[in-house]
């Protein structure tokens, strides 16, 4: 069983902190906010009272926090965590950020003689709860074998995609690729009404032709055909649109600096920053197709 300094108890880092309690880790966390950290402690996770007290101690220092800046200001900015543990500590930021940062983070960290590995998630919330996140992970073979039985309290599929920053690579390219699909499946619902084709007939022809994927069959962005769908329930998230547009602007970021053509996502990208700017950002990014059809933020 490892030590664990858990910092960012939010949404994400909060249940899964509490799965690696429940799998019998040391844990203590930290959080900035004091209510993320109470919800946390009342939860069953011991909190410290500041990010040092939280990682001193430990062989495992795990990070969810919302961006690259964060994450380097707690590994070798003001927080400084790096100074502050044993050398060969594992650091495993499962935070989706971008890849420079990742890369700079995975830099800092070998040279203050540390293991690390990237490993942003699949799954959202629930997976969070449930212990069912996909990791996918970036890091040297070494780091990674030491991270695998960490992450599997977490989650159920741990994927290693290679060496630093490749777990962010793959998070942003399989985001860019539901962000486009669910315009796509949006457009579809659009065109089908105004060609009097009722969204139960598309979704049967559709979800068992070459049109299936999980964005109709599984995360059906109108009423009624998928019941389990956002869409069923005014769309709540879910996956809010403002996390869609996040992981979108980090696609083209890592377009336009790999020097990769990725048109139909810079599309989707501007799509959503639109529907964002409606007011919408809270809605799940199924929503969309509310913009397409014209009643922004209500079911087609
Ligand atoms: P959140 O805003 O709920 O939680 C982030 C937490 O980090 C906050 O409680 C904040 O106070 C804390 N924090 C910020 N800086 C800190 C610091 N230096 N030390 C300690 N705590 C600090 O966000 P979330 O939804 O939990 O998402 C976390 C990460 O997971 C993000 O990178 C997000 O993109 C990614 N993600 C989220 C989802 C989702 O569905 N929510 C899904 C996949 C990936």
């Amino acid at each position: 069983m490892s030590t664990i300094g858990f910092l960012g108890l939010g949404n994400m880092g909060g249940p899964m902190a509490l799965n690696l309690v429940k799998a019998g880790h040391k844990v203590l966390g930290f959080d900035l906010s004091a209510a993320a950290s109470k919800m946390s402690a009342d939860a069953g996770v011991p909190v410290a009272t500041n990010a040092t007290d939280a990682v001193r101690d430990a062989d495992t220092v795990i990070t969810m926090l919302p961006a690259g800046k964060h994450v380097l200001d707690a590994y070798s900015g003001s927080m400084n965590l790096l100074g502050v543990v044993r050398p060969g500590t594992l650091f495993i930021d499962c935070s989706t950020i971008d890849i420079a940062s990742a890369r700079a983070a995975s830099a800092a960290a070998t040279k203050a003689g540390m293991l690390s590995v990237d490993a942003p998630v699949s799954g959202g919330v629930g997976g969070a709860s449930g212990a069912t996140l996909t990791f996918m992970v970036g890091g040297a073979d070494e780091a990674f074998a030491k991270a695998k039985p960490i992450l599997e309290a977490m989650g159920k599929k741990i994927v290693h995609c290679g060496g630093a920053g490749n777990g962010q690579a793959a998070k942003i390219c399989n985001n860019m690729v539901l962000g486009i699909s669910m315009i796509g499946v949006g457009e579809a619902f659009v065109l089908a009404k105004k060609l009097g084709l009722s969204e139960q007939a598309l979704f049967d022809v559709a979800s068992t032709s070459s049109g299936s994927c999980w964005s109709l069959n599984t995360y059906c962005p109108v009423p009624g055909p998928v019941p389990t769908s956002p869409a069923n329930r005014n769309y709540a998230p879910g996956f809010a649109v403002d996390l869609m547009l996040k992981d979108l602007r980090l696609s083209q970021e890592a377009s336009r600096a790999s020097g990769a053509a990725t048109p139909m996502g810079a599309a989707a990208s501007q799509l959503f920053e639109l529907f964002a700017a409606q007011g919408h950002g809270g809605l799940d990014f199924s929503a969309i197709v509310t913009f397409l059809n014209g009643t922004p933020g209500k079911a087609p």
